[in-house]
């Protein structure tokens, strides 16, 4: 499990909540108007060698974005067999589906941490909770994910990190608002 974050002073300066970050098991989701630092985070959760991971020894990070999850657009040679695998299905998916084949393809152990950026691109409702059971399931099997994301599916009962304090009961007024109480569609 990785449990906490202190970033380097290069990505530090990126993102707008200072101080460290700490995360638990289960879903963490990182919350926060574009240009506040998620994607920052995943990527300096997954590469950085100079930002600070709190990280238990044998944890393997996987990391998926809009690229990863879109293969056909991925000209980088495949990592590893398993990366070949996630490709080649989604070579006869539909978009997206990359991250859906992701649960039963990649061998997760106990303990996995998956980032994931933003897995509600290009989806559909119907595309989002699904990613949201299989989410669920790979924590319940021991695994953790830590994504950043602006889907409201993926807020429930999760840990959430703002970037911008309040943020999320800014954006479900909004969602209220829009929807209204006459309902929609009536
Ligand atoms: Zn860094």
């Amino acid at each position: 499990m990785l449990n906490g974050l202190e970033m380097c002073v290069n990505h530090a300066r990126r993102v707008k909540r200072k101080g460290p970050l700490f995360f638990t098991r289960g879903i963490n989701v990182i919350v926060g108007p574009n240009g506040s630092g998620k994607s920052t985070i995943l990527k300096a959760l997954y590469s950085c060698d100079r930002c600070q991971n709190a990280m238990d020894i044998d944890v393997r990070l996987h990391y998926f974005n809009s690229v990863t999850m879109n293969p056909r657009t991925d000209e980088s040679p495949a990592l590893n067999m398993t990366n070949m695998a996630l490709r080649l299905r989604a070579a006869f998916s539909s978009h997206g589906e990359i991250l859906k084949a992701a649960f039963t393809t990649l061998p997760i152990q106990k303990g996995d941490c998956l980032l994931i950026d933003e897995p509600e691109a290009g989806q559909d409702l119907d595309g989002i909770l699904k990613i949201r059971e299989g989410l669920n399931a790979l924590c319940e099997g021991g695994g953790q994910v830590i994504m950043a994301s602006h889907h409201p599916v993926f807020w429930r009962d999760c840990n959430i990190l703002e970037l911008k304090k309040g943020y999320v009961a800014t954006q479900l007024r909004k969602y209220r608002e829009i929807i209204g109480s006459d309902g929609v569609g009536e």
